[in-house]
């Protein structure tokens, strides 16, 4: 178990490296969490830290409840939402908050993101959540994520940013990655005369194959 607590600490480090080192989150924004298995724990990156830089040590353990377990530092001000997110949603292990500029720049003028104009986005990030804004850090925006996340693992918080959902640190953060990908793409393909989505026929065919592909796994 210390091993399996060790063994994350350190992947939510590098994933949070790799978050930085994109550009989806500058500053001190963004955050990611890891739930602890067989426990009604998480593992949470700290509040007003580059998430660039960050050492095991720095992870901060707290419960179900958002009470800190162990830690210096302070937990992430969205614990709510992890947590939140944790209890409606039993098969999510891992979960990152971030600022990508494109995606953000989608959410701040209020406009869906469409995962069906190109497969990738299909099969890795499938449909895309708008969630209404409401103040960062606070239960109604808990409220809120987590309505959306029992139906989606890639929601857009409205004038603020996206939120990913996987079974893994690895699969959260390659949603985070495509969801950024498809809303260049999106942008792109809008100056370039307007995007084509793929017709429903193809998207269903597409969501298919992910699905047997899942099952054979
Ligand atoms: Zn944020």
């Amino acid at each position: 178990m210390l091993d399996e607590e060790e063994r994350l600490r350190k992947e939510i480090v590098e994933v949070s490296r790799r978050l930085y080192e994109k550009g989806f989150m500058a500053g001190t924004g963004g955050n990611v969490s890891a739930k602890l298995p067989n426990s009604r724990s998480i593992l949470t990156t700290p509040s007003g830290v580059c998430k660039g830089y960050l050492k095991p040590s720095d992870i901060v353990k707290v419960d179900f409840e958002g009470k800190v377990i162990e830690g210096r530092l302070k937990p992430t001000s969205e614990t709510p939402m992890h947590t939140l997110i944790y209890k409606t949603r039993p098969d999510v292990n891992a979960i990152i908050h971030a600022h990508p500029p494109f995606c953000t720049g989608f959410a701040c003028a209020g406009m869906p993101i469409d995962s069906s104009v190109f497969p990738g986005a299909i099969v890795i990030v499938g449909e895309i959540a708008l969630v209404e804004y409401a103040t960062p850090g606070t239960e109604d925006l808990a409220m809120k994520v987590s309505e959306a996340a029992k139906t989606h693992d890639a929601l857009l918080l409205q004038n603020h940013g996206t939120v990913t959902l996987g079974a893994s640190l690895e699969e959260a953060y390659l949603k985070t990655e495509v969801l950024e990908e498809t809303a260049q793409i999106l942008l792109i393909s809008s100056l370039l005369g307007g995007f084509k989505p793929l017709p429903e026929t193809e998207v269903k065919k597409i969501r298919l194959m992910t699905t047997k592909n899942e099952q054979n796994t």
